[in-house]
């Protein structure tokens, strides 16, 4: 099978919400952080333009990058990945994918039938936590019959400052294309109205379950947060959109998604800084699937220590 009848005929089974037991490419890997069990599930990859993986660097200088990474000067390549955590009795999501917010990004959305084939039913998750609302985090809660299968009594961790802001969204530091701010816009906007009864908001960090501590770090969004994870001598970060994986080469880049770049620099900066110092895993939203790694200091820069595949 060809690489594009392979792509296309997982779109249809993800539209169909299907699982595929063929499919040609790994979509989930497991890691163990001690006594508590951590799935990378793959939602597939984004294609966002260009110019919104760099909007404070000058073009040339970007489709310079972008050549060194074989890839186009129109869109770039941008995986997608959400985790289910287990710890205690508690099953945790962190995130959820894109679901079917953009039809224009076909390779994405898989995140329903991908966490059904790795044996996980919706009806065993106890808590959601969001790293933001966006909607490549939010969408896969959106997909229709979805919150049928949630658990009435189901808890989503957000900060309290992440639910405020999408109340009434500010874009005017942004640089993403209009039409993706306004599905960003609807995506957060139905989220609130279905889930709003489920939301339990926390203002700087929530503990919510044993070693699984969320934390609001802010930057990328007002209330944008990263899960860190720890159980024995063992330690994992889950760090959402704070980290992309051009933040190794051009960390100083502000990403057209980000509502305060500046600040969301000192924030890539300072979890970059306390990744090499812990030596915790990594696990962050854009990184290429499987998306475990380490960040090793690199004298000015950080470098990207890829994780052996092993469970
Ligand atoms: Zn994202």
């Amino acid at each position: 099978m060809g690489q594009e009848q392979a792509v296309k005929s997982s779109d249809t089974a993800a539209r169909a919400g299907q699982s595929r037991p063929d499919e040609l490419v790994p979509s989930r890997y497991a890691v163990r952080v001690g006594d508590i069990d951590v799935l990378v599930i793959s939602d597939g990859v984004l294609e966002p333009p260009a110019e919104s993986m760099a909007t404070n660097a000058d073009p040339a200088t970007r489709d310079a990058w972008l050549d060194t990474m074989f890839l186009p000067h129109d869109t770039f390549d941008w995986a997608l990945n959400a985790v289910v955590v287990r710890s205690g009795s508690q099953t945790i999501l962190i995130d959820s994918g894109i679901g079917g917010e953009v039809p224009d990004f076909p390779r994405a959305g898989q995140f329903g039938h991908r966490l059904a084939a790795a044996g996980v039913d919706l009806e065993t998750v106890t808590d959601v936590v969001l790293t933001h609302m966006h909607f490549d985090h939010v969408g896969g809660l959106l997909v229709d019959g979805v919150k049928e299968r949630l658990r009435p009594d189901l808890r989503i961790h957000v900060s309290a400052a992440e639910a405020t802001f999408w109340e009434a969204p500010d874009f005017s530091r942004t640089g993403m294309p209009p039409a993706l701010a306004e599905v960003a816009r609807s995506a957060a906007t139905r989220f609130l109205k279905e889930y709003r009864h489920q939301l339990q908001t926390f203002e700087t960090e929530q503990e919510v379950a044993p070693g699984v501590v969320v934390a609001r770090t802010g930057g990328h969004t007002p209330g944008h947060s990263v899960v860190r994870i720890t159980s024995g001598k063992d330690r994992l970060m889950f760090g959402g959109d704070a980290i992309f994986p051009v933040s190794f080469d051009h960390p100083e880049w502000h990403n057209g998604f980000e509502h305060d770049p500046e600040e969301a620099t000192r924030v890539r900066l300072r979890l970059m800084r306390e990744l090499t110092e812990t030596g915790a895993w990594l696990v962050s939203t854009h990184m290429p699937f499987p998306s475990v790694g380490r960040v090793a200091a690199s004298g000015d820069l950080f470098r990207w220590v890829p994780a052996w595949w092993d469970y």
